[in-house]
């Protein structure tokens, strides 16, 4: 169907009588009214879907979804950034039809379970080195709240007080609770949002679109470093923590900055007693090219060290999105020992207060677990390089297109702006896209590609030449 077919069934859907709830399957027709009637969807303007309408989707395989007109949709997004191998994966699907026969679900607190044991200990040997422990939530702003609270109160068992504030880079994103929006710089969210929140101070952002005309993307990471570094002098002894997103600012439009300003912070972090909190909720799990981006940072130069080792750790790491492979919603919060240890003691009050109903769920840890089973089995990190340099050879014609500014890559991630006069930009190329058999969902006039790993050739022929064909009618 194409986008305007949708646009009048939407409008007929609109005028139509809302069906009485049933539980018999629904119709294409169905589903877009009663969607509308009685489900508030996220991240949406429910006007705009008038004009721009739901897509009923009716299931999915592999790389594709499809819907009631057996239409495909290549998932160029991997479904909001967490599928990594596919929809309805065989291999996950047997580990959970397994989980299911066995336990879905205790509580965590008092209990413990094969799951989340086995996860936390493989999640501890691919960790950088020290994340020994292993706190568990349901969504990425539970991951952050948790990383927050704890960085404060651990430095509050310490004897220091005064730590309780945070700092994030400009246009950082690390969630939508409030405690996450008080570390997350989206004009939108502070405006509508602000009097709610205990809002914290950011620092200049190394993304290299930034730099001075003729600067390279290090020396612009390394003089937003510095930047740092004076706020760091200034404001230490009330500072808890620094969350960043390592390498690429997802929610800023896939903004993407060089790996030494990862090692500057951890420095300044430790010379200053400031934890650092790297949030790698949408770039763990192999989307940055390394299973972490933290890994990437270039080693320091110690003088006279014979093994320098590459790779920062941070003091917490936090993961979700794409660690159950796309399927169920877990987050986890790694710390160190020395963290923990602060907490360890007779009182209550000093151990850490947080909880969730669905702390730790089996069947979640399962999906995780069989998830890295993927990731070791293919080795998906060698396969993935390969992907990208196949996806990097083919691209030349929409690199090269004239409208497409500020093309760049990370791992499986790209993205590049359009020069376009659509104020609307995002939710035409959205529609546009899937009249072309594609999932793209841009950030303003960022198009981005973050596929499934399991992405073919053929499938990102597809998308190169389908999306060049989209900016070219989006920038006459
Ligand atoms: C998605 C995201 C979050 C929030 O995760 P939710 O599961 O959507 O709450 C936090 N930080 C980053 C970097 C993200 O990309």
């Amino acid at each position: 169907m194409q986008a305007s077919q949708r646009w009048w069934r939407a409008q007929a859907a609109k005028n139509a009588m809302i069906p009485a709830m049933t539980n018999r399957p629904l119709g294409n027709t169905d589903l877009l009214a009663r969607s509308l009637s009685a489900v508030w969807h996220p991240c949406s303007q429910m006007k705009h879907y008038e004009s721009f309408p739901l897509l009923p989707i009716a299931g999915g395989k592999g790389a594709w979804l499809h819907d009631y007109d057996n239409k495909r949709y290549l998932d160029a997004v991997s479904s909001w950034w967490v599928n990594l191998f596919g929809h309805c994966n065989p291999d996950i699907n047997a580990a959970l039809r397994d989980q299911l026969e066995t336990l879905e679900h205790v509580m965590l607190a008092g209990f413990t379970h094969e799951p989340v044991v086995q996860l936390s200990e493989r999640l501890r040997e691919l960790a950088p080195a020290g994340l020994g422990h292993c706190f568990y939530a349901s969504d990425g702003a539970s991951a952050t709240e948790i990383a927050l609270k704890m960085s404060a109160h651990y430095w509050r068992n310490s004897g220091r007080t005064d730590k309780t504030l945070f700092i994030s880079l400009e246009n950082s994103y690390h969630g939508e609770t409030l405690g996450a929006l008080s570390v997350t710089d989206v004009a939108l969210f502070r405006s509508a949002y602000g009097e709610l929140i205990r809002q914290q101070a950011t620092v200049p952002s190394p993304d290299w679109r930034n730099a001075a005309p003729g600067e390279s993307a290090e020396a612009y990471a390394l003089r937003c470093a510095e930047a740092l570094e004076r706020y760091l002098q200034q404001h230490h002894a009330q500072l808890a923590a620094f969350i960043i997103e390592p390498l690429v600012q997802g929610a800023a439009g896939m903004a993407m900055y060089h790996p030494a300003y990862l090692q500057r912070a951890r420095q300044l972090c430790s010379e200053y007693q400031v934890h650092l909190i790297a949030d790698e909720i949408a770039v763990g799990m192999g989307r940055t090219g390394t299973m972490f981006a933290c890994e990437q940072a270039p080693a320091a130069s110690s003088a006279g060290q014979e093994t320098v080792q590459t790779g920062i750790t941070p003091d917490f790491l936090c993961l979700s999105k794409g660690i159950t492979g796309g399927y169920l919603p877990l987050s986890v919060v790694m710390t160190r020992d020395e963290i923990y240890r602060a907490f360890y003691g007779d009182e209550m009050a000093g151990g850490f207060l947080h909880s969730h109903s669905y702390t730790g769920n089996p069947l979640a840890c399962r999906a995780a677990l069989a998830t890295l089973d993927i990731f070791a089995r293919d080795d998906v990190l060698a396969a993935n390089r390969s992907k990208a340099a196949y996806l990097n050879g083919i691209s030349a014609p929409l690199r090269e297109h004239r409208a497409v500014r500020n093309w760049r890559n990370t791992g499986m991630i790209w993205a590049f702006e359009v020069d376009t006069r659509h104020r609307d930009f995002s939710r035409r190329c959205f529609a546009l896209a899937l009249d072309n058999e594609l999932l793209l969902r841009p950030v303003g006039n960022t198009i981005y590609f973050m596929p499934p790993y399991i992405i073919g050739k053929s499938e990102m022929d597809l998308l190169v030449d389908r999306t060049r064909h989209i900016v070219d009618e989006l920038s006459t």
